[in-house]
């Protein structure tokens, strides 16, 4: 049997905003193993990225089990938390690249929050992250002087560049052309056959 990357049981999700409370996710249960490419989807409001942001450790849950990579999350504590979002590939909707870093910089901080950076190889890992996507050509440039598609990608080379065993990606493709979005879609694939 595949290993099980993520383990959702009966999980429950509440919002309370002013006076009433808005019952966003009810009794969802879903497994997904090592390997596995899984789309979510849904009309807009049903609750995607919340359940993302739960699975990733970025908000906190406390009714039903989520296990991640083997940690609990409902019900965690802050700290667990902050060492699994280490573990995890987070592409988000918006590419949140810091400005003031070039692409090859904003890369980089994908592999100093694994405390990785200081392999000798990173260079050589930046790089072939970057040529991986498209981006080999851009590495020296501030993310306001890529289009969105590029800055996008930047983002998903960043999530990439530590291997993590789970990527959660928020609608990573959607300010994508056809072109890059399939180049996106076709990575994802290559990286779950690999395992
Ligand atoms: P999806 O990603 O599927 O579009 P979300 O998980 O973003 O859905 O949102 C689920 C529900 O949570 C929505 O119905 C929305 O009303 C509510 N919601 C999302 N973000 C907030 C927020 N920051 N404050 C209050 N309610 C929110
Ligand atoms: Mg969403």
């Amino acid at each position: 049997m595949r290993e099980s990357l993520v383990e959702v049981r009966d999980l429950c999700f509440a919002r309370r905003q002013g006076g009433h409370v808005q019952q966003i996710l009810r009794n969802l249960t879903l497994e997904l193993a090592a390997g596995e490419v899984v789309v979510l989807t849904g009309p807009s409001g049903s609750g995607k990225s919340t359940l993302l942001t739960i699975a990733g450790g970025l908000r906190s849950a406390t009714e039903g089990s989520v296990r991640v990579l083997g940690t609990e999350v409902v019900n965690s504590r802050e700290r667990d938390r902050v060492a699994l979002r280490r573990r995890i590939g987070f592409i988000f909707q918006q590419h949140n690249l810091a400005p003031a870093l070039t692409v090859a910089q904003n890369i980089q901080m994908g592999l100093q929050l694994s405390g990785d950076h200081r392999r000798k190889d990173a260079k050589q890992r930046i790089q072939q992250a970057a040529e991986a996507i498209g981006l080999g050509a851009h590495l020296h440039k501030l993310p306001r002087q890529l289009s969105g598609g590029q800055q996008q990608r930047a983002g998903i080379a960043r999530a990439l560049i530590n291997e993590p065993k789970l990527v959660l990606a928020d609608e990573p493709t959607a300010s994508l052309d056809r072109t890059s979005g399939e180049l996106v879609v076709g990575l994802f694939n290559q990286l779950a056959a690999s395992g």
